[in-house]
């Protein structure tokens, strides 16, 4: 049985992280994935991802933001990949919204960290919006949150780019395998996959949306899987207005809906279209039993009730859509700990829709716990216990 210091299990925004910066220790390390990442079937793709400094889910969260630049920026430099795109973020509330983005007072969050961090932003009423970002049909109550220094991922290239500098570095790369279990031990973890069985001294499971599969009973049942759906439409008229030079990345909670809509701007210019998209948490689903399909009903309620309404300058014609999965815990936050049962098993599972923008600071925190047996920042408020789940 070949033998690894460390196996990842799944190599998505967390996984390809992990298994970049454990080869970067000269870390005798095998990621896994049951497909070839970066893949379209979990929650990594879609072309962009929102990233933002001040984090309305948490002041806890901010510092892995933070990091999580500097190493986008690093890898940059190392190979000719363009990962992140800093075009601003824009996020507008109000007192009288009805939807929720992930936590309750997301927007007065987003402010006290900027403060508490010293993040650069602005506050800017109805009126300023309206002259800086003629797009958003704001009401006169609305206020809006500018932080300059934010704006999108581009998911794919990030995944992409790190499982290659790890396999540069000395990683062993299985894709298209399965793994079916883990057996652990005070002494060692053994993986079975549908092409073989590994031994390794630790395990990161990374597994998004089929962590609850890997488990065990006590942990699955703390995360639900969500699909959602995102939204590529036309551009009507101007599309410069939509050029990420002039239009940032935004999160909108709205009034009288249910939910919030977010978007990004056109990022392959006038015939790409934007991406728009809402939350959706009306029915629980699986990673085996999604629906992948989008109906034409769906895109035309998208547009009806969460586009046509608020941003100027999108015409109705869908380029395209992806559905895209989240597995979302009861308090939006983050597991990322020991398993139960196993020291040697570490359970990573920073999505609830707003893990990406954190995962290379993620990936470098696993490593550091655990080659130096402790990370820089502290991981301990994506703890089991907070369940009643002692690790
Ligand atoms: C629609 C959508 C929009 C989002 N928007 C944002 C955003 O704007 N900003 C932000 O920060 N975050 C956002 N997120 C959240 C973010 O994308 C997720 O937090 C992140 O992608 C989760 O990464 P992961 O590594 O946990 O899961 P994934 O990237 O899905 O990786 C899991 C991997 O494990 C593999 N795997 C699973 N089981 C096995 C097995 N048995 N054997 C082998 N391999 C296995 C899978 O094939 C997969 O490759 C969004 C998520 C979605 C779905």
């Amino acid at each position: 049985m070949d033998q690894f210091d460390t196996i990842v299990l799944g190599l998505g925004a967390v996984g390809s992280a992990a298994v970049y910066q454990l080869a970067a220790r000269k870390h005798n390390v095998l990621g896994i994935d049951q497909f070839s990442p970066p893949h379209t079937y979990g929650s990594s793709h879609g072309d962009t991802r929102v990233t933002r400094l001040a984090i309305g889910e948490g002041a806890q969260y901010t510092p892995l933001a933070l990091r999580s630049q500097e190493i986008w920026r690093d890898l940059e430099k190392r190979t000719d990949a363009s990962l992140l795109t800093i075009d601003g973020l824009l996020i507008i509330s109000s007192a009288a919204k009805t939807s929720i983005t992930h936590v309750d007072n997301f927007f007065a969050n987003t402010l006290a960290a900027a403060e508490q961090f010293g993040i650069d932003h602005e506050v800017l009423d109805a009126p300023e919006i309206r002259r800086r970002f003629p797009a958003f049909n704001v009401a006169d109550d609305e206020v809006g949150y500018f932080e300059r220094d934010a704006g999108f991922l581009r998911p794919e290239e990030c995944i992409r780019t790190q499982l290659a500098l790890a396999q540069q570095g000395g990683a062993t790369i299985h894709r298209d395998e399965k793994v079916l279990r883990f057996d652990a031990s005070d002494s060692a973890v053994t993986v079975t996959t549908d092409q073989g069985m590994y031994a390794c001294g630790h395990l990161i499971v990374a597994a998004g949306a089929w962590l609850p599969q890997l488990v065990g009973r006590d942990i699955a049942k703390l995360f639900s899987v969500y699909r959602q759906v995102l939204y590529w439409f036309d551009i009507q008229g101007d599309a410069s207005a939509f050029a990420p030079q002039r239009f940032p990345v935004f999160i909108w909670e709205l009034q009288e809906k249910p939910q919030g809509v977010y978007g990004f701007p056109a990022i392959d210019g006038p015939d790409g279209g934007i991406k728009i998209a809402t939350e959706t948490y009306g029915s629980t689903t699986t990673s085996e039993t999604a629906d992948r399909r989008v109906l034409p009903e769906e895109i035309a309620a998208m547009y009806r009730d969460y586009v046509a309404p608020y941003i100027v300058g999108v015409a109705s014609r869908c380029r395209r859509t992806a559905t895209c999965l989240y597995t979302v815990t009861p308090d939006f936050g983050f597991v990322i700990d020991r398993h139960p049962q196993s020291k040697r098993v570490i359970v990573a599972s920073p999505c609830s829709g707003h893990g990406f923008k954190h995962s290379a600071a993620i990936g470098e925190a696993l490593a550091q716990w655990i080659v130096d047996g402790r990370s820089h920042i502290d991981l301990g408020s994506f703890n089991l216990r907070r369940f009643r789940i002692d690790s």
